[in-house]
């Protein structure tokens, strides 16, 4: 239950959000008008209404009545390079007199595959699609095709898109049979396996939680998972939508575990739609339409210009193997800073995540998996509020994904603001 000091913080910061968004309001409105709550993207909707962007540049976003934020949400990690990087609009501009889709293989989706098979040595072989959703879906699929079993063993709390959300009896997941495991625990997972072995096609997991709460894989987990897929024939994916920014390599290339497929998508994609998903020659190659009996695999859009060329650009010359250290250094500064700051003004919020990719929960006690999460709604809410009006943009769930864009003084700015919201709320989030 949330205190009463909670509860008029909150009542105070919505007050005046309100007040200062009337712009973004009246969008509101008309967008409800013709989308359900106004809203084409459930996670990208707050209470008590979202503010309208009108501009993004670097690391800052502008919003419809004129109020500047520097970008901490970086797009759930799809926003890598911060907005309109010049090296990728220019690759995209530059694009645009060759035409968009050519009904044909084209000069860019090569290059864009060799670099990401080169950066990801578990991938000999990769397919592009257009969101992570559909690269799961297509190596869930696989699996299923390849192993003639049903089932896929994920792990409760897991995101691995729209209609593959690892909670039990979800309303609009596609119906996969799913055994739901709990994450970084060995001992409930291999009893769910002896149960369900012969008919597990595949073992889905995110090598840290990114949805989910930022919660970093156990080594000793994930390489457990990697042997018991090796035992009972199971197909082992990684989803690295997420991650596979957390080392030049990818989480799997920092934990040393090679999973048999890795899906991807977000920034890969240089800010455009986008999806990959690769692995072993022995899996891919059942791709092959050269090949009598061959999967087909379809996507109007799958090599389309803008996120080949946007891609390619953002890998070439930005995310560089320096620039990805670099980053993923400064996100774990953030996160000791940050949690330093609370322990310093006794406020029971610890920021968790690997990197450049971070969650703030509102608890002291250590999370494994997202059971472990205390739910706090209205705590989340007042911050989210609270550090808006700080001029520091983040998602309302707490999650913060940093941009290439940032720099030291905007960590400093946030940090500060960050600093100044818990001391001025010290009595709220009690
Ligand atoms: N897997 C993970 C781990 C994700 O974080 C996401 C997106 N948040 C997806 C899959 C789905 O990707 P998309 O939104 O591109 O469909």
């Amino acid at each position: 239950m949330p205190s009463t000091a909670l509860k008029t913080a909150l009542i105070n910061a919505e007050k005046k959000y309100i007040a200062s968004n009337p712009k973004s309001q009246t969008r509101y409105h008309e967008a409800s008008r013709v989308m359900p709550g106004g809203n084409t993207r459930t996670v990208i909707f707050y209470s008590p209404f979202p503010v309208t962007f009108e501009k993004g540049e670097g690391a800052y976003l502008w919003d419809l009545d004129g109020h500047h934020y520097t970008d901490y949400l970086g797009e759930y990690s799809a926003g890598l390079y911060g907005h309109s990087h010049p090296a990728i609009r220019k690759a995209v501009v530059d694009s645009l007199d060759y035409g968009t889709v050519l009904g044909g293989p084209n000069l860019h989706e090569t290059e864009l595959a060799r670099e990401i098979c080169k950066r990801f040595p578990s991938c000999d072989l990769i397919r592009f699609c257009n969101s992570g959703t559909e690269a799961n879906l297509l190596a869930l699929c696989a699996a299923r095709a390849i192993t003639g079993r049903s089932h896929v063993l994920g792990f409760e709390g897991g995101y691995h898109g729209g209609v593959l959300k690892m909670f039990p009896n979800e309303a609009l997941n596609v119906p996969i049979p799913m055994v739901l495991g709990q994450y970084n625990d060995i001992e409930t997972t291999r009893e769910l396996v002896k149960t369900h072995a012969g008919d597990l096609a595949a073992i889905i997991v995110e090598p840290m939680m990114g949805s989910g709460g930022a919660i970093p894989g156990d080594s000793a987990f994930l390489s457990y998972l990697r042997e018991t897929a090796d035992e009972h024939g199971i197909i082992l994916i990684f989803d690295e939508v997420m991650t596979s920014r957390l080392s030049p390599g990818g989480l799997q290339s920092r934990l040393g575990i090679q999973p048999d497929l890795t899906s991807f998508g977000k920034y890969l994609g240089g800010g455009f739609s986008f999806g990959a998903f690769g692995g072993k020659a022995e899996i891919m190659s059942r791709f092959d339409p050269s090949k009598s009996n061959s999967y087909a695999h379809a996507g109007t859009f799958n090599n389309n210009i803008m996120s080949m060329t946007a891609g390619l650009a953002g890998l070439r010359e930005a995310a560089t193997t320096d620039a990805l250290t670099q980053l993923n250094q400064t996100g774990d500064w953030l996160r000791e800073e940050m949690n330093a700051a609370a322990k310093a003004l006794s406020v029971a919020v610890q920021v968790t995540g690997v990197g450049s990719i971070m969650t703030m929960h509102f608890q002291t006690n250590p999370i494994h998996r997202p059971a472990d999460i205390t739910s706090a709604p209205e705590k989340h809410a007042l911050i989210h509020l609270e550090m808006m009006s700080r001029g520091i943009y983040f998602a309302r769930r707490g999650y913060m994904a940093l941009s290439l864009a940032l720099t030291d003084e905007d960590h400093q700015r946030m940090l500060s603001a960050f600093k100044d919201f818990l001391s001025d709320n010290q009595d709220a989030l009690h």
